[in-house]
């Protein structure tokens, strides 16, 4: 069985290919949260999301997306799985469920925090999304959204005051 070092390491070093720092996402985290935790620090938005990344849900969740992200980019899909990751079609939803299912790790808050990254599509997920050449992101602009919704969701449940003031 690969072990969980290595899981680790690969999950994130396919980040890092697919051109996406952590510190990337924390800053996500730090837009999401900032407004409701006074003098939030991008250092603990980074730990919050190192601590999501341990999971080896999420890890999973991880190599799948962005194997199946680099198989549509490689042509190496059969169709029609193939044309609809390449022209990320808005109607396959598959995407979406491989987030929720690392957003179903960090409770309620992660669920509303996932749809609005989702939505506005800011910062490293407006560049996910506008398409490169023959890139495609089309399950890693939903990874990212939810590695994200969940640091956010975990940093406000780890504290019951946080919580009271990120659902007012
Ligand atoms: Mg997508």
């Amino acid at each position: 069985m690969i072990s969980d070092l290595e899981l680790r390491q690969v999950s994130h070093a396919l980040l890092v290919e697919r051109g996406v720092q952590l510190l990337d996402i924390a800053e996500l985290v730090l837009n999401l949260q900032n407004k409701y935790i006074p003098n939030l620090s991008v250092a603990e938005c980074l730990e919050n999301v190192q601590a999501v990344l341990e999971k080896r849900e999420v890890q999973n969740a991880i190599i799948t997306g962005i194997e199946l992200d680099k198989l549509a980019e490689q042509d190496m899909l059969s169709q029609p799985l193939r044309e609809i990751l390449t022209s990320d079609q808005g109607l396959y939803g598959i995407d979406e469920i491989l987030g929720l299912s690392i957003v179903n790790l960090y409770g309620s808050i992660g669920f509303t925090n996932y749809g609005y990254l989702d939505k506005t599509k800011p910062g490293i997920i407006k560049r996910l999304d506008s398409k490169v050449g023959q890139s495609c992101h089309t399950f890693l602009d939903d990874i990212v959204c939810a590695i994200a919704a969940s640091a956010a969701s975990r940093m406000a449940h780890n504290d019951p005051s946080k919580i009271a003031i990120v659902n007012q």
